[in-house]
C-alpha cells in the first residue's frame, strides 16, 4: 500500500483487462509512485472490481486525458517480480494492434491465472518456495560429467547463485546474466552423445548457424520429411543457444505432442531446466513454470501457442514445430496466429526463428520462394528409411463389380490380412467420429438433423444416442421415425465407430483399437491407448487425424484413408492444403524403421485417382503440389497474394446478423481507406446456425497488409457504436488472417 509521502505520485499509464469494446483501446491513466518501472505487474481498480494490470511506458499526456487530482491510485504492486521486459511490451503491443485488441485486454490474458489472485505478500512467498524447489532439484541432478561422489554438484551452486542473483534480473543486459549462470553449468552437464549429424543434416546446421551473421537474423524455413532429422537440427541450434547462456522456445501444435517432444529434449539436455506451458497444465504449475521462464531459470521452454507469449529475458531462440498446423491460429478471442507471432517476435528480439515442416503452410513457403525467409532442406530420411509406396485406389472400378457394399475395398483388405500375418501395424484414418454421420427414414425421408443448428446429429452406436457435434446437444435414438413412424431408420455414411465395426467384421482375430475425440475424453486415455500401440498390443489402429499426427508408430507399414476426397471441392479454399499435409504426415507414420520400409504402402480410396492432389502426394512431391496451388491462389486473388480479414455476426435472428453487417458495410463505404479494398456483401456462414444463434460473415480483402490494418483502424471503432443500435445482435467479432472463410 502506499502512502503517498514516501514516494511522490505522479500519472502512470497502466494496461488493463479492459475488452477493445469499451472504447478503451489503450493503457488507462493511474496514480502511481515516481519510481515504477514500466512492466510492473500491479493492482488497480477497474470499474467496480480488482483487476491487474502492467504498467506501460509513458507517453505525452494527451488533452482529454483526466486531470491528476480524478485518477484513482494504484493498489499493489508485484514488486517483488521483475518487470516484463521492453522486447515483452512491443510484442503485445504489435500484437494487439495487428488482431484489435485492447493491449491490456491480450496481455493480461496470456499472463498465468493465478497471478491475477495472488497478492504481493502470497507472490513473495511463491517465489520463496520456488527458489527452495529449485535449489532442492538441483541438488538432486544427476551430475553426469563430474565424477560421481563430488558433491555437491556444479549444478546445485550455480542455481542457487542464480536464485541470488535474480531478485535484481538482467532485463537488460542478457550478456551479464549469460556468463554469470549459464556458461558455468553448462561445461558441467553438457549432454553425454548426440548422433553425429548426416552431411545433410550438417549443411542444414550450418545454415541455421550463418543465420546469426545477419542482424536481424532472417526466418529460416526448415523443409524435410518426417523422419529427416529435424527434431535433431532443433536440437542442436537449442544447444547453441544454451551454450551462449541464453534461452529457447519450442512451439508445438497440440499439447498431446508435448511429452514426447519434452521427454526428447530432457533426454538431450539433462541438468537444464525445462518447462512446458499449455492450457491443461494446473494453474499452479502453470504459474511456477511461466515464473521460471520470467526470471530466466527455466533454459527450455516447450508449449502450445499460448507459450509464445511466455516472458524470457534471456530468449535466442525460437522453433516452431509443424509450422503448417491450423492450431497455431487462436479460434476465439484475439485470434492470432502464434506462427506469425513468433516471426515478429523473433524479428523483435533479432534472434534467429526456425518454422519445421515437411508440408510448409503456404504463406511461409511463398514467403520462401521470394526469398523472405531462408529455405533449409532435408530431403533424405535419417537411416535411408524410404517413402512409403502410395497407391491410389480408384472407387470406381469397385463400383463396376459390386465390391462396393462395406466401401472398404477388397484390395485394402487384403493388404491388411498380409501385414497381420507378418505381425505388423496397419492404421486406417476416416476423419469423421461417430458410428454414421445421419440416420435417415427413406419412407418420408426425415433425417436427424440438430434442432439448434445447421447440422446433422451424428448416430453414436456406443451409447445409443443422436450427438450434434456443434451445440453438444445429445439425445436417445429414437425407436422409429419420428416423422412417419417407420421402425426402418437406418444410418447414412460412415464415422470411426462404423468403421472399427467393419474392420472387426472383416479381420477376425485381429485388435483393433480405436482413437478419435470420443475414447479420449478421459484424462490419460489416449496416452494409454498410444502405448498399447507402441507396446504392439494393436493390429488395426483405426481414427481420425488424431492419429496421423506426430505420433511416431515403428510397426505400421500400412496406413490407409478411406474417404478423403471431401476436400477436394469444398469450399474451404485451405482445404487441399490440409489434405496434402495431413496425408503425408499420416504417410510419415509407415516405414519409419528401414528394415520394413520396403514393403510400407499408404492407400488413398478415392472416387479422383487423376486429381492433381493425389498424383503430387503419390510421388511425395510436395513443390508441385504447392506451386500448383499458388497459382490457383494467385488467380483467385487468395492469400498469400491477398490480405483477408472477416467480420463476423452472430444475432437471435437471421436478419439481426444481416442488418449488423449490413451498416457495417455502408460505414466502411463512408472510409476513404476503402478505396482499393474488395468489401463483399454480407452472407451466412457454412455452419449458417449453431445454438440458435445465426450467423453470418462478411469478408475484406486487400492487396496490402498495411492498408487493411489502416483500414480495420479507422473503420472498427464504427462497429463498437453500431452494436449498440441493434438490439438483436448477440456478439460480432474480427478474423485478421482467417484461416477459413
Ligand atoms: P523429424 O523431426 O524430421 O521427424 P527426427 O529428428 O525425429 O526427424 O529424426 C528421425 C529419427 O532419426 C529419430 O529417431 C532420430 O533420433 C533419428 N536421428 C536423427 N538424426 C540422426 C542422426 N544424425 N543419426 C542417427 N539418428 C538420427
Ligand atoms: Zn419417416
Ligand atoms: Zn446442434
Amino acid at each position: 500500500t502506499l502512502t503517498g509521502e514516501a514516494t511522490a505520485l505522479q500519472r502512470v499509464r497502466v494496461a488493463v483487462d479492459a475488452p477493445q469494446h469499451s472504447g478503451l483501446t489503450g493503457p488507462l491513466d493511474y496514480l502511481g509512485p515516481q519510481d515504477l518501472a514500466p512492466g510492473t505487474i500491479v493492482k488497480v481498480g477497474l470499474g467496480r472490481r480488482e483487476s491487474i494490470g502492467i504498467v506501460w511506458d509513458a507517453a505525452a499526456v494527451d488533452e482529454d486525458a483526466l486531470a491528476e487530482s480524478e485518477l484513482r491510485p494504484i493498489g499493489q504492486a508485484l514488486e517483488s517480480l521483475p518487470p516484463l521486459s521492453d522486447r515483452w511490451r512491443r510484442l503485445l503491443e504489435f500484437a494487439a494492434g495487428y488482431y484489435q485488441r485492447s493491449v491490456g485486454e491480450l496481455a493480461v490474458s496470456v499472463l498465468p491465472p493465478q497471478l491475477r489472485d495472488l497478492d504481493a505478500k502470497q507472490l513473495h512467498g511463491r517465489l520463496k518456495k520456488l527458489d527452495k524447489a529449485e535449489a532442492r532439484a538441483a541438488q538432486a541432478l544427476p551430475s553426469r560429467s563430474v565424477d560421481p561422489g563430488v558433491a555437491p554438484p556444479a549444478t546445485a551452486s550455480s542455481a542457487e547463485d542464480d536464485a541470488l542473483a535474480m531478485p535484481d534480473p538482467p532485463l537488460d543486459d542478457g550478456e551479464a546474466a549469460a556468463t554469470a549462470s549459464g556458461e558455468a553449468e553448462l561445461d558441467a552437464t553438457l549432454p553425454l552423445s548426440p548422433p553425429p549429424l548426416t552431411a545433410q543434416q550438417q549443411t542444414a546446421l550450418d545454415a541455421v548457424r550463418a543465420l546469426y551473421a545477419v542482424d536481424p537474423p532472417p526466418p529460416a524455413l526448415l523443409w524435410g520429411l518426417t523422419g529427416s532429422g529435424k527434431t535433431e537440427i532443433y536440437l542442436r541450434a537449442a544447444e547453441d543457444a544454451l551454450l551462449r547462456g541464453q534461452q529457447v522456445l519450442v512451439l508445438v501444435p497440440e499439447i498431446n505432442l508435448t511429452p514426447q517432444l519434452e521427454a526428447r529434449f530432457a533426454a538431450r539436455f539433462s541438468g537444464h531446466s525445462i518447462v512446458s506451458l499449455h492450457s491443461r497444465l494446473t494453474p499452479a504449475q502453470r504459474l511456477r513454470h511461466w515464473l521460471s521462464a520470467h526470471l530466466g531459470r527455466a533454459q527450455l521452454v516447450l508449449g502450445t501457442r499460448l507459450a509464445l507469449f511466455a516472458s524470457m529475458p534471456r530468449l535466442g531462440l525460437i522453433v516452431v514445430d509443424e509450422e503448417h498446423d491450423p492450431s497455431y491460429k487462436q479460434q476465439d478471442g484475439a485470434r492470432y496466429s502464434a506462427r506469425d507471432l513468433a516471426v515478429y517476435r523473433a524479428h523483435l528480439e533479432r534472434i534467429p526463428v526456425l518454422l519445421g515442416s515437411a508440408t510448409p503452410s503456404l504463406e511461409s513457403w511463398q514467403h520462401a520462394l521470394s526469398g523472405r525467409y531462408r529455405r533449409i532442406d532435408l530431403t533424405e530420411r535419417i537411416g535411408g528409411g524410404a517413402l512409403p509406396r502410395v497407391r491410389l485406389f480408384d472407387m470406381n472400378r469397385l463400383e463396376r463389380k459390386k465390391g462396393v457394399t462395406t466401401a472398404l475395398s477388397m484390395p485394402l483388405l487384403e493388404a491388411m490380412r498380409q501385414r497381420l500375418a507378418r505381425g505388423e501395424q496397419s492404421m486406417v484414418f476416416l476423419n469423421r467420429r461417430g458410428y454414421a454421420p445421419v440416420l435417415h427414414c427413406d419412407q418420408c425421408n426425415w433425417k436427424s438433423d440438430c434442432p439448434h443448428c445447421s447440422a446433422h446429429q451424428v448416430f453414436h452406436k456406443e451409447d445409443r444416442t443422436l450427438r450434434c457435434h456443434h451445440c453438444g446437444v445429445a439425445q436417445r435414438v429414437p425407436r422409429a421415425c419420428p416423422s412417419c413412424g417407420n421402425p426402418d431408420i437406418a444410418p447414412l455414411g460412415r464415422g470411426t465407430e462404423r468403421l472399427e465395426e467393419q474392420l472387426a467384421a472383416a479381420l477376425p482375430g485381429a485388435r483393433i483399437a480405436r482413437i478419435d475425440a470420443d475414447t479420449t475424453k478421459l484424462k490419460g486415455s489416449l496416452e494409454a491407448q498410444l502405448t498399447a500401440v507402441h507396446d504392439g498390443e494393436v493390429d488395426v489402429l483405426v481414427g481420425t487425424q488424431m492419429v496421423a499426427k506426430g505420433h511416431d508408430f515403428r510397426r505400421i507399414t500400412l496406413v490407409a484413408a478411406v474417404n478423403p476426397d471431401g476436400a477436394l471441392f469444398s469450399s474451404d479454399f485451405r482445404a487441399p492444403e490440409r489434405l496434402f499435409s495431413l496425408l503425408m504426415q499420416a504417410g510419415g507414420r509407415a516405414g519409419r524403421d528401414a528394415a520394413q520400409a520396403g514393403r510400407s504402402e499408404m492407400w488413398i480410396q478415392t472416387w479422383y485417382p487423376e486429381h492433381a492432389l493425389y498424383q503430387s502426394l503419390q510421388k511425395h512431391d510436395y513443390q508441385a503440389f504447392a506451386s500448383s496451388q499458388l497459382a490457383e491462389r494467385q488467380s483467385a486473388g487468395l492469400p498469400p497474394f491477398a490480405h483477408l480479414a472477416l467480420v463476423r455476426a452472430e444475432g437471435r435472428t437471421v436478419e439481426a446478423a444481416r442488418e449488423f453487417l449490413v451498416a457495417a458495410q455502408e460505414a466502411a463505404q463512408q472510409l476513404p481507406l476503402s478505396l482499393g479494398l474488395l468489401i463483399y456483401p454480407p452472407v451466412p456462414m457454412s455452419m449458417a446456425r449453431v445454438a440458435d444463434v445465426e450467423r453470418f460473415q462478411m469478408l475484406i480483402e486487400a492487396g496490402n497488409r498495411a492498408q487493411l490494418q489502416r483500414f480495420l483502424r479507422d473503420w472498427l471503432p464504427d462497429l463498437h457504436g453500431l452494436k449498440k443500435r441493434h438490439k438483436g445482435l448477440v456478439r460480432w467479432a474480427v478474423d485478421i488472417d482467417p484461416l477459413v472463410i
